[in-house]
């Protein structure tokens, strides 16, 4: 058996594990034509049947266990818990939230208890933004990667290129950190030293990004900066609280697309399997960061922070000297309200009602179309919804103003 019956069953999130493990070359990364949703791919004719990929995949057995998943699960074990910044003014502008995860690799670097650094970038690219995993070596080269990536990469896959470094620190998701955790089981990549977790509400397939745009771009280098925060454009402020996507062109910033789209499409894009993750809170890293939703009184609510999660020894060891070196500034947070601000009941709740044969369906459906076909189908469905609310306002002035 191999991991060819996780992706034939849209379970597949694209992490790359497998690939990492698979000592055959029988595996690799490809993308559908339609909806451009990332999967392990496998050749039947060099695989070995070794069953190893299996042993590192995260959706394994994810379906059977659906029903039990329980608040618990998704917190998981969290030894303190912070909102705080990185006082390095260049790595806070540009980051997405607080720049903790920029601030963490960089001192990791100037401590030299790493040589390299796994994580993701997204580059122009014709039409729409290429996003890829890369191996950094330097601090110099860190602000390259800031701000995240909302369509899937296959991060894990990295690994086959980092053999020969001495100390790597990983950043990634929660499947990505799993998927680590699990080769480090199997005592593969003894050399990845630190992992670096994100909080993860799911990931989109790659059409997301032509939706969002709706194709206006095509003959255009592009890049989506996703929730940018804290900028003017065109005389309006646009802050970390209510940051919209900013589509750029290599001269400057193109459109902002408000964050009702961002969210409309999501219904569409959503990969599968993230529907069924219960892993939001990343459990298996030393460290994990996100945004401090629904903690209004500690956050700056122009400029942003990030929320701290603090899991292993190696975690509190890193954010003592962080703050002991004067690098970042947090205040005490509490694991209740992460659950408040994140959600967690509710995608508990969303995990056990799940149609998962329903949204494969639908899913099978869009694969169906050509991928201008589904782009015209989502954005006239996003006209039709915003018409419908304009009339649905106008109605209630009127009634208003007829009472
Ligand atoms: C798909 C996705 C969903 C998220 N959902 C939530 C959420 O629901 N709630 C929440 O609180 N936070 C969420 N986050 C985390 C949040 O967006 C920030 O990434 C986090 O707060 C770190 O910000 P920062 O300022 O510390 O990082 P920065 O200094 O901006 O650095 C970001 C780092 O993350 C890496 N990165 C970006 N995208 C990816 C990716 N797809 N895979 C692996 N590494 C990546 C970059 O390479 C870089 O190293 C999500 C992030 C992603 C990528
Ligand atoms: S079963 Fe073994 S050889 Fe086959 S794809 Fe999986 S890891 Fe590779
Ligand atoms: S290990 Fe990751 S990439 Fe491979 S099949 Fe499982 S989810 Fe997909
Ligand atoms: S929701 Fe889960 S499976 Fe999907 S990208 Fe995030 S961590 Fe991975």
């Amino acid at each position: 058996m191999n991991v060819k019956c996780i992706s034939d069953n849209l379970l597949c999130a694209g992490c790359g594990a497998c690939n990492a493990i698979c000592t055959r070359g029988a595996i690799s990364m490809k993308r559908t034509a339609t909806m451009g949703l990332l999967y392990a791919c496998v050749d039947d004719i060099k695989c070995i049947d070794c069953g190893l990929c299996l042993k590192v995949c995260p959706s394994v057995n994810i379906l059977e266990r659906k029903s039990e998943v329980a608040k618990e699960d998704i917190v998981g074990d969290i030894k303190s818990c912070y909102v705080g910044r990185s006082l390095n003014p260049d790595i806070f502008k540009n980051a997405q939230s607080g720049g903790l995860v920029t601030q963490i690799l960089s001192y990791l670097f100037d401590e030299n208890l790493i040589d390299a650094v796994i994580s993701c970038r997204m580059i122009f690219g014709r039409g729409v933004p290429n996003v890829s995993y890369n191996i950094l070596t330097s601090k110099e080269e860190l602000h390259l990667n800031q701000k995240s990536c909302y369509t899937q990469v296959d991060v894990v896959s990295a690994l086959k290129e980092t053999n020969s470094y001495r100390s790597v620190a990983r950043v990634g998701l929660p499947c990505q950190i799993q998927g680590v955790a699990k080769l480090s089981e199997l005592k593969k990549c003894k050399n990845i030293t630190y992992k670096i977790g994100l909080v993860c509400d799911k990931t989109y397939s790659n059409t997301y990004m032509n939706a969002i745009m709706n194709n206006s771009y095509q003959k255009e280098d592009v890049l989506i900066k996703y929730r940018q925060k804290d900028f003017t454009f065109r005389d309006v402020y646009y802050s970390y609280q209510k940051a919209p996507t900013v589509i750029c062109g290599k001269e400057g910033v193109l459109s902002i697309i408000p964050n009702r789209k961002r969210m409309f499409l999501k219904e569409f894009f959503t990969v599968p399997k993230c529907r069924l993750c219960a892993d939001k809170l990343n459990v298996y890293a030393d460290i994990v960061l996100g945004d401090p939703w629904g903690m209004k009184d500690k956050y700056d609510q122009n400029q942003g922070d990030s929320l701290i999660l603090v899991r292993t020894e190696k975690g509190i060891s890193i954010l003592n000297e962080l703050v002991k070196d004067s690098l970042v500034s947090v205040v005490r947070a509490d694991v209740e309200e992460v659950v408040r601000g994140q959600f967690i009941k509710e995608r508990v709740n969303d995990i056990h009602l799940l149609d998962w044969n329903e949204k494969k369906r639908i899913w099978m459906r869009h694969e169906g179309m050509s991928k201008s076909q589904i782009v015209q189908l989502v954005n006239k469905k996003y006209k039709k919804g915003l018409f419908k609310s304009f009339m649905g306002d106008l109605l209630i002035r009127i009634k208003k103003i007829f009472k």
